[in-house]
């Protein structure tokens, strides 16, 4: 079994003909269980560990992971296990959750614009600018809230907005940040299951809110609204991976391989020591030697 099929099975670098229904949420490739994929993540996340080492020293690529997903899809848990074995100094998690005041007075690129990765870091969206053309396409009357001239809705806002971001991905991924895209595939029975876990467990009550109820009830228009987003903005560039989350164990799989991927393809190495800097450090070292306060 080749791995690297675990990330290309579910790449989608163009999606013109991208349909949601092809791809089944709690698919597990040649995985029969949780066991199987043991060692892989193990293995993985030791490798992940070494990458993300070289890419912090190198301090010239970002990459920037972006989650989308249904409620209780995981999103939460595959970031806290993929990302358990990485060096929290260089990883940056933000959350975006409904829109402050002041996060409404600005374009809806803003407050992700702002917090973009910085060279030799992983950044992680844990929902991001995509929600501008998901739950507000879901809800329209969220956008009355958005502040904007009246003349500037029309139509054609979705088409805008998809051109708007696939912009500002070009922009990010010409400037060194790295763009992988991930949406966590649950099937509606499984997140039915998760829900249920949720309200009979006391321990998960808290992860539980009746507006995800409500959010439940718009099924079949966020799959609409999600095969619209992979049509209009899964490029090279910035593929968006359709990956099963019925199996959080897969999900997680999956989401360790691309990321593995992507930074063994970027030729990560530490910054090279020349011949001056190499005979300054040996001067030092000679001086820490001889326990003397200068070289
Ligand atoms: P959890 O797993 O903890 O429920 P979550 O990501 O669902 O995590 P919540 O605080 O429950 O976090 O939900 C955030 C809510 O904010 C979501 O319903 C999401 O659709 C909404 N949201 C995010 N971005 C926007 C936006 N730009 N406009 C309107 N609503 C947004
Ligand atoms: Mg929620």
């Amino acid at each position: 079994m080749n791995r690297k099929h675990l990330a290309t099975r579910y790449r989608i670098t163009d999606g013109k003909d991208f349909r949601l229904k092809d791809y089944s949420p709690d698919d597990t490739w040649k995985l029969k269980s949780k066991e199987d994929a043991h060692k892989w993540l193990e293995e993985g996340l030791a490798r992940l560990s070494d990458l993300q080492d070289r890419l912090y020293a190198q301090n010239q690529w970002s990459l920037l992971l972006v989650f989308q997903a249904m409620d209780a899809a995981g999103k939460d848990s595959t970031i806290k296990h993929v990302m358990s074995g990485t060096n929290p100094q260089g990883c940056q998690v933000y959350s975006f959750k409904v829109p402050s005041e002041e996060e409404l007075n600005h374009n809806f690129l803003w407050r992700t614009a702002k917090v973009t990765p910085e060279r030799g870091r992983i950044g992680i969206f844990n929902r991001s600018y995509y929600e501008e053309t998901l739950v507000v396409r879901v809800h329209p009357e969220l956008l009355a809230h958005e502040k904007l001239p009246s003349r500037l809705i029309t139509k054609n806002i979705w088409e805008e907005r998809f051109e708007d971001i696939a912009a500002f991905e070009q922009h990010l991924a010409r400037s060194g940040v790295v763009i992988r895209k991930f949406y966590l595939n649950v099937s509606k029975e499984e997140q039915r299951r998760r829900f249920l876990s949720r309200l009979e467990e006391p321990a998960k009550n808290w992860k539980f809110s009746t507006g995800d109820l409500q959010e439940r009830a718009h099924w079949d228009e966020y799959m609409k609204a999600y095969q619209q987003v992979v049509r209009h903005t899964a490029t090279e560039h910035a593929p968006w991976y359709i990956v099963p989350a019925d199996h959080k164990w897969f999900t997680r799989l999956v989401v360790a391989e691309v990321i593995l991927e992507t930074l063994e393809s970027l030729d990560l190495h530490y910054p090279k020591v020349d011949k001056a800097k190499r005979k300054e450090l040996a001067a030092v070292r000679l001086a820490l030697l001889k326990k003397e306060a200068k070289v």
